[in-house]
């Protein structure tokens, strides 16, 4: 049975692991998934069971294993996020539930939104964790997409070629990357893949047989020459990347790709000083080049200058390898242990969390010690060697280094208790300091910066992805809520925003967004922006809509405003009130005016920059003269004349506040004392003013 088989590969490499808390999670799933088939046919739990064995490949904790066992159990299951937690705990469920958000979106085609879903991908999974499980689930689900209907397949393939592929490559998971890309090639181009599959074939006893010959022959000549081996081996190269080289080059036959193999090379690890030493990879390199004749420009040293996802080796080419057998250039690359762990798996190969591994109240103390000693590192990463051989290889090292590291340690200000932790620990079984993790971090950081701009612990700090209700991912600011997101959709949906839905959940406008949210905006015809919206929204291009969407309306009710007062006027002088275009202010004193010109000057009566009775007159060309006294006042230290509209008779007085003068816009407040006081329009004197007082004033 497929779970023994898991089961027993978890009790070999992973005797740290409580294996009857990963029966319980098995159990839970198998009964949760009960009933269920893939398409397959099989059991459902089949499928989360294989997606485990992948991921043990990939060093997972406890949590990541229980994890992946339930991670369909939320999604396709009445089971709920909520009882996991109950049953497993906080670390689990919140697994689970990361895996079962991101079950929602679907890559539609190769578009501009596979770029964000990438981004939305990492955003998304801010534990590293839940990307391993998603790839073992993609890895999975790739295998037995055969079973899969038809229609579906090309898109599976093709998201998983773009999104999953392309970052289990960003994160140096090779095993993985190499996987999906084969059978997403197979998929997305059955023909091809075949072609090439049969001449590989065809070629491949001969060059199974030259791969062979070629390990051997370096492998002997490197014992030859006293250099101390961990392994020499061959790697085929994986269809797709052979399919693209020939793309790139243009081939017609894959006899022009030479490097359908490389040998690899494997030294064991050095250190000195504490320090990593590399100079043995390069003096296996010179012995290399002095057996074989090397090709020029094919020597590539990814040591001095790593690859940006991490990957270091020397690769050289030669030729001279197969003896008759295979006359092709071989490609070799030379690596320490280390970084061949590093190239097959990537960040897995140093996961943050190793240590966790240990329970309870020592491992709080370790933790502590461990974080003591991974800043310590951070300041002076020189020690790191020393120290990393201290606390991993303890048993290897002879009483005089192991007391050197220790006092080095307590002379830096290491607590002598954390020192004592960690011994206790090392009692209970071997420790990994996970203090990798800084390269892990660079990693993920670099990997930021391919994308955009990233930052320090957060992949994204300042963004946040959402999808629409068609699965659109959205990329808003931190912090944003359902206005910046309506607002962003269409500046109808903002302006007609009635209510927000998050994942199915009414929510208030207020709320905040969090990734990988499904965001629905409800719309109401007649509903409107309200002046709070302002401060709710936290993007620019919404708070700009709103602004916007309040300055017309303005606008319009001053035109409103004054074309009724225009309207009244010409009432009182019994003549036809104004049509649709005003068409009676086409030649306004004595100018031609458009349609907008128009609307201005009745917009200019609403604001009250200029009375509705001038204009009616000035229309008309009424002579204005004689009734002007009656209405204009003079004021003897001003040029200009203020035209009051309403009121007649009263006192008029210019507020010392603040001095108004031509042009400025003008308001009239009558006083409890019967005068009339001319005020700026912006005068903060107004404020909290009774509005009942206010009357329109103008410079005549
Ligand atoms: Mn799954």
């Amino acid at each position: 049975m497929i779970y023994e088989t898991l089961r027993s590969a978890i009790q070999e490499r992973r005797p740290d692991i409580d294996l009857a808390e990963v029966d319980r999670a098995y159990e839970f799933a198998k009964n949760a998934h009960a009933g269920q088939k893939r398409y397959s046919g099989e059991e459902y739990i089949v499928h989360p069971v294989e997606a485990a064995r992948i991921l043990l490949d990939l060093d997972p904790d406890l949590a990541a294993i229980q994890a992946c066992l339930m991670h369909d159990v939320s999604e396709d299951t009445p089971i709920t996020v909520a009882q996991i937690e109950k049953e497993f705990g906080e670390d689990v469920a919140s697994l689970v539930s990361a895996m079962e958000k991101m079950a929602v979106i679907k890559v539609k085609k190769e578009d501009q939104q596979t770029e964000n879903w990438k981004k939305m991908f990492l955003a998304m999974a801010k534990d590293i964790r839940v990307v391993f499980i998603k790839l073992s689930d993609r890895l999975h689900n790739m295998r037995t997409l055969q079973f899969v209907p038809k229609e579906k397949q090309e898109r599976i393939a093709r998201e998983t070629l773009f999104v999953h592929a392309a970052i289990a490559s960003r994160l140096g998971i090779y095993q993985v990357k190499s996987e999906l890309e084969d059978l997403c090639f197979k998929y997305l181009c059955p023909d091809q893949y075949e072609e090439l599959r049969l001449a590989v074939a065809k070629f491949s006893k001969k060059s199974d047989l030259s791969m062979e010959f070629a390990t051997s022959q370096i492998e002997q000549m490197l014992v030859r020459e006293g250099v101390v081996v961990q392994e020499v081996s061959g790697r085929k190269k994986h269809l797709w990347s052979i399919y693209q080289k020939m793309s790139k080059k243009q081939a017609m036959d894959i006899s022009e790709i030479y490097d359908l193999f490389a040998v690899r090379v494997i030294l064991p690890d050095s250190y000195k000083d504490g320090k990593e030493q590399v100079s043995h990879l390069y003096s296996t390199l010179g012995i290399i080049h002095n057996n074989f004749i090397p090709l020029q420009d094919r020597f590539k040293d990814y040591i001095a200058v790593a690859k940006p996802n991490g990957y270091r080796s020397l690769h050289t080419t030669v030729l001279g390898l197969g003896a008759g057998l295979y006359e092709a250039p071989t490609e070799i690359q030379i690596r320490t242990a280390s970084m061949h762990a590093e190239a097959e798996l990537g960040v897995a190969s140093h996961w943050a969390y190793k240590e966790k591994v240990k329970s309870g109240a020592q491992s709080l103390k370790l933790q502590e010690a461990f974080h003591e000693i991974r800043s310590l590192l951070q300041r002076e990463p020189d020690i790191e060697g020393a120290v990393r051989e201290w606390i991993e290889k303890f048993q290897q090292m002879a009483f005089a280094d192991r007391k050197k590291v220790q006092t080095m340690l307590l002379e830096k200000g290491i607590d002598q208790n954390h020192l004592d932790n960690i011994r206790k620990a090392r009692s209970t079984g071997p420790l990994v300091l996970a203090g990798n993790y800084e390269k892990h971090r660079v990693w993920l950081k670099g990997l930021a910066e391919d994308i955009k701009k990233g930052s320090e612990i957060d992949i994204f700090p300042d963004k946040i992805f959402v999808l629409s209700p068609k699965g659109d991912v959205i990329e808003l600011s931190r912090g944003a809520t359902p206005i910046d997101f309506a607002y962003l959709i269409h500046s109808d949906v903002g302006n007609h925003c009635n209510g927000a839905k998050v994942n199915g959940k009414g929510v208030p406008l207020d709320y905040e967004l969090k990734n990988g949210e499904i965001v629905d905006i409800v719309t109401r015809s007649n509903a409107k922006p309200g002046k709070y919206w302002l401060s709710i929204a936290k993007t620019s291009n919404a708070r700009a809509k709103i602004k916007n969407w309040f300055h017309k309306q303005e606008f319009e009710s001053n035109v409103r405003l004054g074309r009724d007062m225009l309207n009244r006027e010409l009432e009182l002088m019994h003549k036809p009130k104004l049509d649709e275009k005003f068409i009676v202010m086409k030649n306004y004193a004595g100018k031609e005016r458009t349609l907008d010109d128009r609307i201005d000057i009745l917009e200019a009566i609403g604001l009250g920059t200029v009375s509705a009775s001038h204009v009616a007159k000035t229309i008309f060309a009424v002579e204005e003269a004689h009734e002007e006294e009656k209405e204009v006042y003079f004021v003897p230290e001003l040029t200009g004349k203020v035209l009051i509209t309403g009121e007649d008779n009263l006192p008029l007085i210019f507020s010392a506040c603040c001095k108004p003068k031509p042009p400025h816009g003008i308001i009239g407040y009558v006083t409890r004392g019967h005068t009339i006081s001319i005020h700026r329009q912006n005068c903060r004197e107004l404020h909290g003013l009774d509005g009942d007082r206010f009357i329109s004033a103008v410079w005549a």
